[in-house]
């Protein structure tokens, strides 16, 4: 990639809400919403990819990074050869990515973080509660169990929240989890609306 993507990162433990503002964010034009939990989701079963995805994600754990890193690649990159993703003129929100501080590490010549939107403020009981709802809506093996999720959010603090230390605190936003789709949408928006408004002009090639 020529020049690095013009990234937000959506942040926060599983359940805070990081994918239902992602899709709703997605679904206005300049945003290009990508999240890994759902591109793992989507690989066929049967595949290695798919097959090592199971083996992990069926206990909780992270995909080795590696791993994951390539298959992001790959995936960002196809997206912008189809049409989907417009690297000169969208915002790319990254939703599940990076997890690891060796993710952050390798990611950082591929995409420039202009802000951290950190969906924070939520407690423990009712991130499982929310986890198990969806988990029965959406027939999610990792969030079935009370046992993987616990083992979710341990991994969340343990590898994936020293992820916010990498950054520069002025561009870190804490936002409250919890409140009104809309609501906490509009407090999103106030963070990320203003960084879009910077990312028309120069050309990005992925
Ligand atoms: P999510 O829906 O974001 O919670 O992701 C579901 C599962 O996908 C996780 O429990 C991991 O097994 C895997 N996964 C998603 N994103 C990553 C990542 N950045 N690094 C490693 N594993 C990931």
């Amino acid at each position: 990639m020529a020049d690095r993507l013009k990234t937000v990162l959506l942040f926060g433990a599983p359940g805070a809400g990081k994918g239902t503002q992602g899709s709703l964010l997605g679904s206005i034009p300049g945003y290009f919403h990508m999240s890994t939990g759902d591109m793992f989701r989507s690989l066929d079963k049967e595949s290695e990819l798919g097959q090592i995805f199971f083996e992990y994600s069926s206990k909780g754990e992270l995909v080795p990074d590696e791993v994951t890193l390539e298959l992001w690649h790959t995936y960002v990159h196809a997206q912008a050869i189809l049409g989907m993703y417009k690297p000169y003129s969208d915002l790319l929100i990254l939703d599940g990515i990076p997890r690891t501080v060796a993710q952050t590490t390798l990611m950082e010549q591929y995409i420039n973080v202009l802000g951290v939107v950190h969906l924070s403020a939520v407690n423990p009981d009712d991130m499982i509660a929310r986890l198990q709802n969806r988990a029965l809506e959406q027939n999610r093996v990792d969030d079935a169990k009370e046992d993987i999720i616990r083992n979710r959010l341990e991994i969340y603090e343990r590898e994936t929240r020293p992820v916010l230390n990498h950054y520069d605190q002025s561009i870190v936003h804490e936002i409250d989890a919890i409140g009104t789709l809309g609501g906490v949408l509009s407090n999103i928006l106030k963070v990320v609306a203003p960084i879009q408004d910077t990312c028309h002009t120069k050309p990005a090639e992925v």
